[in-house]
C-alpha cells in the first residue's frame, strides 16, 4: 500500500495573523484520525512561525519553492539548507505558476528537486499540461519532458523520497478539475515511464493531483488506482474544506 498525502499550497495568501488562524483551525481537526499524511506550504516569511505552531502535531510543513544553489549571492532567494533549518519536510518544485511567471524551466526545476534532497528535504514535484498543449494531443509528451528532465540527472533511487504532483495547468485556481479518469489517465502514463527505469519504485511512488481540488469532489479523484492524494491550492485556506479532503483519502 502506497502512502498517500494531501499538501496545501497557500501560495501568497493571508496576513501573519490570518495564517495562525488557519493553523490553530487545522490543528483542531488534527486528531490522528486522518487517513493520510497532512502538509501546508505558507509563505516563506510565515514559516519559521507555522513550524512552532505544528509542533508535535500531524501536519507536516511545506515551502513553496526552493532556490537552485546552495547559498551565497543569491539576492532574494531562500536555500534548501535554510528552510530545513526552519523545519520544512517538503518543497514544491516546478509549479506551475513557477514555470509560467517567473520563467523556470525544466532544467531548473530539476536543479531545484536535486536542491531540496540534498538537505532531506521531500520534493513534491509538478508536471501539466496547459490547455492549449491538452488540446492539440501533446498531454503525455509534456509531462514526460517535465518529468524526464528530472530523471536525466537523478538516480532512480531519488524518487523513493519524493513525491510527484499532475497538475493539469487548466485546472489550477480555475475550478474546473480534472475528471477522475483524466487524472488517473495521466498518472498512469507517469508511473509507467518511471516503471520503465524501476518497477519497484515506480509502484511505491506517491502521486499527487493537483488543480481545483475540493471537499465536494476529492473522494472520486482520490479513488482512482494511480491518484494517492492531492496537491491543493485555493481549499487549503479554509480549514474544513482542508479536513474534509484530508478525510477523503
Ligand atoms: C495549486 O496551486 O497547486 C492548485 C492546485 O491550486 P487550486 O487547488 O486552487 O486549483
Amino acid at each position: 500500500m502506497r502512502k498517500r498525502l494531501v499538501a496545501g499550497n497557500w501560495k501568497m495568501h493571508g496576513s501573519r495573523a490570518e495564517n495562525a488562524r488557519l493553523l490553530d483551525e487545522l490543528l483542531q481537526f488534527d486528531s490522528g484520525a486522518w487517513p493520510a499524511a497532512a502538509a501546508v506550504c505558507p509563505p516563506f516569511v510565515y514559516l519559521q512561525e507555522s513550524a512552532r505552531q505544528l509542533k508535535d502535531s500531524g501536519i507536516a510543513l511545506g515551502a513553496q519553492d526552493i532556490c537552485a544553489d546552495a547559498g551565497g549571492a543569491f539576492t532574494g532567494e531562500v536555500s534548501a539548507a535554510m528552510l530545513k533549518d526552519v523545519g520544512c519536510r517538503y518543497a514544491i518544485v516546478g509549479h506551475s505558476e513557477r514555470r509560467a511567471l517567473y520563467a523556470e524551466d525544466d532544467r531548473l526545476v530539476a536543479r531545484k528537486f536535486m536542491a531540496a534532497q540534498s538537505h532531506q528535504l521531500v520534493p513534491i514535484l509538478c508536471v501539466g499540461e496547459s490547455l492549449a498543449e491538452r488540446e492539440a494531443g501533446q498531454t503525455e509528451a509534456v509531462v514526460a519532458r517535465q518529468l524526464d528532465a528530472v530523471l536525466a540527472v537523478i538516480e532512480p533511487e531519488a524518487l523513493v523520497e519524493a513525491v510527484l504532483a499532475y497538475e493539469p495547468v487548466w485546472a489550477i485556481g480555475t475550478g474546473k478539475n480534472a475528471s477522475p479518469e483524466q487524472a488517473q489517465a495521466v498518472h498512469a502514463f507517469l508511473r509507467g515511464r518511471i516503471a520503465s527505469h524501476d518497477a519497484r519504485i515506480a509502484a511505491g511512488l506517491q502521486i499527487l493531483y493537483g488543480g481545483s481540488v475540493k471537499a465536494s469532489n476529492a473522494a472520486e479523484l482520490f479513488a482512482m488506482p494511480d491518484v494517492d492524494g492531492g496537491l491543493v491550492g485555493g481549499a487549503s485556506l479554509k480549514a474544513d474544506e482542508f479536513a474534509q479532503i484530508c478525510s477523503a483519502l
